[in-house]
């Protein structure tokens, strides 16, 4: 199969990391007969200092035009002092706005070679953690209406929190979804003990279940679930929340891993259409030094196999060549420890593609 891919390489390490997933993508379409052909396009500071602007239409239109979208990372201090809405970080809502990316997709992983990563005691956390944080990304109060307003005690700012049932039911589709294809465990969180709209979440995801009998679902208050998470994170499987939550609950699952490098993630739309990235930034204190870990990145590829390609084996190909390599003991130098051999980007991708 033949897959027109656009690629975002942004700043700072975003070119590196992604270098290596386009590396190991044309691995896999060597093995598995398909062809990526990809598309270079500009966002974030990239695009500031080449076109003047942090996300050019002509961006948005390619990746639109193509069948999956690939970012490195965009910011970086050079951008720093610009304004908010010209800052290089702004083309990141921007354009999951522009492509409808409801969805995304957080895993938070423990590779077993990396168990002593985890800030979590061993005797809570054993040797591995595999969590997927399904989180709303385009309603709720980062989108709901905001601004200033006369109050009871003068000036006052606001924002709303507003969910609407088919944007509760689309998300809740891909965690039932999501919670099928894994351990059909689902955990939704809420705070519907004080918000109107968490309660419309609680009533649509305990609707949803019926369809779903196999999936067995557990509702928790947002608080509990924060804690939760770091009292016995082994309790959750696949957890669906809304924007802020998840905002809040996905980065603090990651750093339950310990290793910002090696995290992927997947934003998704209609149609399984996604967008790839690594949840970490441009990193600028290490770029082009070879020494960002661009695991995350291929990882991510994995996931976009998998979610939009539907290449179930494909996606697992680039897993298991990472937990191999990993396993062999070369780490970069991020996640380096004793006993173990230090590799550069360049070189971490090339026994990545070995591997594979
Ligand atoms: P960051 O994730 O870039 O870096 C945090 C720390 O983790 C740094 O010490 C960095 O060296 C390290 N790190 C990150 N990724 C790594 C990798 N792959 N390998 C090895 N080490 C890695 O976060 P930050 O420093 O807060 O932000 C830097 C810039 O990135 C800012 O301009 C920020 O706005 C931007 N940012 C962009 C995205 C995105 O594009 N999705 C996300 C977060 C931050």
């Amino acid at each position: 199969m033949e897959f027109n891919l656009a690629v975002i390489k942004g700043d700072g390490i975003g070119p590196e990391v992604t270098a290596e997933a386009v590396k190991v993508l044309n691995k896999i379409g060597e093995k598995y007969s398909h062809t990526f052909k990809f598309a270079y396009v500009r966002a974030g500071g990239d695009a500031i200092d080449n076109c003047g602007e942090c996300l050019p239409k002509e961006t948005v239109q390619l990746c639109k035009n193509s069948d999956s979208v690939i970012l490195g990372a965009v910011g970086g201090p050079k951008w720093d002092n610009l304004p908010g809405d010209q800052r290089p970080e702004k083309a990141l809502l921007g354009i999951r706005e522009s492509l409808g990316l409801y969805a995304n997709l957080r895993p938070a992983i423990i590779h077993k070679a990396l168990s002593d990563a985890c800030p979590i005691k061993k005797e809570i956390i054993g040797d591995s953690l595999d969590i997927m944080v399904v989180r709303e990304l385009t309603g709720g109060i980062y989108f709901g209406e905001r601004g200033y307003r006369e109050g009871k005690y003068g000036n006052e700012a606001y924002d709303t929190e507003s969910y609407s049932e088919m944007e509760i039911r689309r998300i809740g589709k891909i965690a039932f979804e999501t919670a099928m294809a894994r351990n059909k465990k689902l955990a939704s969180i809420d705070k519907a003990n004080v918000l109107e709209s968490s309660r419309l979440w609680r009533k649509i995801i305990t609707e949803m279940s019926k369809d779903y009998p196999e999936v067995e679902v557990t509702h928790m208050y947002v608080d509990n679930a924060a804690m939760q998470l770091v009292r016995n994170p082994k309790q959750f499987d696949v957890i669906v929340t809304s924007n802020m939550f998840g905002d809040i609950l996905s980065d603090e699952a990651s750093q339950i891993t310990g290793s910002i490098g090696m995290l992927p993630s997947a934003s998704l739309g209609e149609n399984s259409f996604g967008m790839y990235e690594p949840i970490h930034g441009s990193a600028p204190d290490i770029a082009g030094k070879n020494m960002a870990n661009p695991i995350a990145t291929i990882l991510s590829m994995a996931m976009m196999l998998r979610y939009t390609f539907n290449l179930e084996e494909e996606a697992s190909a680039i897993e298991n060549a990472v937990t191999k390599v990993l396993d062999m003991g070369y780490r970069t130098p991020d996640i380096v420890s004793e006993g173990t051999k230090e590799v550069g980007t360049r070189q971490m991708g090339d026994l990545i593609v070995e591997a594979i």
